[in-house]
Order: C-alpha cells, then sequence, then structure tokens
C-alpha cells in the first residue's frame, strides 16, 4: 500500500531519532520516498518476499493429492526441513508439524483424511534430537515460561517427552491402532539428528 506524501518532521513520533530508513514499526508509516510515504507493518518484509515469490510461481496446478503417498508428522523445530530430508518436494506429502511430533488428535484427523482421500500409503512419525519438548520437565518448561512472558503459565499443558525414544513407539502405536489408518497405511517412528541430518528408524 503506498500511501501520498505528507510532510512529517524528521522528529515527530514516526520518526523518532536514530531510527534508519527501511527499520520495522508496527503500524505506522516510516518508509519515506522520493515522493511517497509507505505504509509497513509487521509482515511487509515477508508480503515484499511474497511477491518476489509469486512473480516465477511454479506450482499452480496441483491437486491436493500428497504425490508421493506420504505424510510427516514432526516437529516446529526450525531446524527441520521435512521435505528435503527424506528428498520430496512441494505437492508430494503432507507434514504436520507440533511440538516434539506428537500424534494428537487433529493430527489423527489429518492422518485419516491423508489416507482415505488424499492417497497417503506411508506415514512417518519422526521427533529429533536436542528438541526443547524433550529437555524440560513440565514444571521447568511451565517456570520457563512464566519466566519469560511474565505471565502465569502453571495452568499450561505442554506434555513435554520423558523418554523420546518410548514416546516415538507410542505415537506409531496410536496411528497403528487406529480402525481407519493401521490397515491403510504403513507407519514408522524416526529419530532425525538436527548434527548430522539422518534419520534413524525406531520402529
Ligand atoms: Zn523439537
Amino acid at each position: 500500500m503506498t500511501w501520498a506524501w505528507r510532510h512529517t518532521p524528521r522528529t515527530s513520533p514516526l520518526y523518532p531519532a536514530g531510527r534508519r530508513r527501511g527499520d520495522r514499526i508496527r503500524g505506522e508509516v516510516a518508509h519515506r520516498r522520493a515522493d511517497t510515504v509507505q505504509l509497513v507493518s509487521d509482515f511487509d518484509d515477508l508480503l515484499a518476499a511474497n511477491r518476489e515469490f509469486a512473480a516465477s510461481f511454479d506450482l499452480a496446478g496441483f491437486d491436493g493429492v500428497a504425490k508421493a503417498g506420504v505424510a510427516m508428522v514432526t516437529c516446529m523445530d526450525s531446524r527441520i526441513d521435512p521435505l528435503h530430508m527424506i528428498g520430496l518436494e512441494p505437492g508430494d506429502a503432507k507434514i504436520l508439524r507440533n511440538p516434539g511430533g506428537r500424534v494428537s488428535d487433529q493430527v489423527l484427523v489429518a492422518l485419516v483424511l491423508g489416507v482415505n482421500l488424499l492417497g497417503v500409503d506411508r506415514v512417518l512419525v519422526v521427533q529429533h534430537t536436542r528438541c526443547a519438548m524433550a529437555a524440560d520437565s513440565e514444571a521447568q518448561l511451565r517456570e520457563r515460561v512464566s519466566r519469560a512472558s511474565g505471565a502465569d503459565a502453571s495452568w499450561m499443558t505442554f506434555r513435554v517427552i520423558t523418554d523420546q525414544r518410548a514416546d516415538i513407539a507410542d505415537e506409531v502405536a496410536k496411528v497403528r491402532a487406529h480402525p481407519l489408518l493401521g490397515e491403510r497405511a504403513a507407519v514408522g517412528g524416526f529419530l532425525y539428528d538436527v548434527d548430522t541430518g539422518l534419520l534413524e528408524q525406531i520402529c
């Protein structure tokens, strides 16, 4: 969005001393160009990147079927690149992410849809080394979040992982035992090493 130029003194709240051109400011007018003022939001850098992405967009025409027949349940950890770690590309797989890589009720809903309607015939449950969900006790994680947020997190349930290999086996068992899943897809449990990029099959 581009707004018409208006005179704004450098010392106004929109341009506090020390702010550089292009600095990110919540919901304020911050960029000045030769003859325009541009609205800046928290997401402008990402929207600009999206416009570049769309300029060479080549993923049109897919349907919602997982072309490689794969679904992966894995952690939200930013070190994980779920598609590339198993040689897949966009369009190939259903990727379901949450803290830890757990088979929650909602993940089961997604897998039922994926397996029965969207071409999935292999399900990988992938947890990973050095996962924050397997590092702290429930009490420690509540305490850390309380401290970081400055608000009470003692009522939250994070469902931390106490034994990762046992948890992977439990999560896989949940999928295999589901009446709409177990007989219809191969299900495996894996541990991904974030330092080597290697997957180890646990079950
Ligand atoms: Zn994790």
